[in-house]
């Protein structure tokens, strides 16, 4: 990747469910393809979750997420396409024999739901109500597959995490998290979903169809078969599309969608 060597800063004031939220932001001065722009959102996202654990924290709730629950990393995490990239590029530049080691288990998860018909289950999975969605997830999370990158209960790609991995906190007990549901999950409260606004700028593979993510499982396969799209934008046009689409993203409820 070539290195960004013009920066700009600018405070924005955006409007979320009425609320209006101030931010500062230093963003790439020069066309940037989507991917540069993730450290930018994950940035972001951090900031919204704080102040959903802000508010939950006043509210006497305490966040019960840690390191060495990974409950939660058994679910589908929908990635957007720029993050399925980013994710297929860490791992093709990790060390042996990790590498091999994640691949493998990539694999070996993709191979375990392709063979289920659980991708297949996705298709039109957005079209359809939100309990047949918690069921598909429920599928999923019923095969007890851990994501690649889970290592004793923990994530061991922490600091650079998928979006969808920073907005999912609970304040329910986290034995509740080995059997989720509506009643027994509750989610801390964010003003906007920015795994869902970062799915729609950078979908580009799955345009057309009625999925609107990838599933973290498939980033690999995704990055075997397509070729990344090289689109470019300033960092400025990055945060217009995603602020968008971020405006019209809705509240989450109280379990991850797929
Ligand atoms: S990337 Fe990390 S936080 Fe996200 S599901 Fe995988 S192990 Fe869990």
């Amino acid at each position: 990747m070539k290195e960004i060597d013009e920066w700009v800063t600018g405070k924005v004031t955006i409007s979320i469910g009425g609320a209006p939220v101030d931010m500062q932001m230093t963003v790439p001065a020069t066309p940037v393809t989507v991917r540069r722009m993730l450290p930018v959102f994950r940035q972001m996202t951090n900031s919204f979750v704080g102040v959903g654990v802000g508010a939950a924290e006043a509210d006497g709730k305490s966040i019960s997420c840690k390191a060495g629950c990974g409950a939660c990393c058994r679910q589908p995490v929908p990635v957007s396409e720029a993050e399925a990239f980013d994710l297929a590029e860490l791992v093709e530049n990790m060390p042996e024999p990790r590498r091999s080691e994640i691949k493998a288990r990539f694999d070996k998860a993709f191979g375990h739901f392709a063979e289920k018909g659980w991708f297949a289950k996705l298709d039109g999975v957005a079209e359809l109500d939100k309990e047949i969605r918690h069921e598909v997830a429920l599928d999923y999370f019923s095969e007890g597959i851990a994501c690649p990158f889970l290592e004793d209960e923990s994530c061991s790609i922490h600091e650079v995490r998928p979006v969808a991995c920073r907005e999912y906190l609970v304040t329910s007990p986290s034995e509740n998290c080995s059997n989720p549901t509506a009643a027994s999950i509750d989610m801390v409260p964010i003003l906007a979903k920015p795994s869902t606004a970062l799915c729609a700028i950078t979908q580009s593979k799955t345009k057309g169809t009625s999925v609107k993510f990838v599933p973290l499982i498939t980033a690999l396969e995704i990055a075997r078969q397509y070729d990344e799209d090289t689109t470019e934008k300033t960092g400025e046009s990055w945060m217009a599309d995603f602020f968008s689409e971020l405006t019209h993203s809705e509240i989450p409820g109280r379990e991850r969608d797929v």
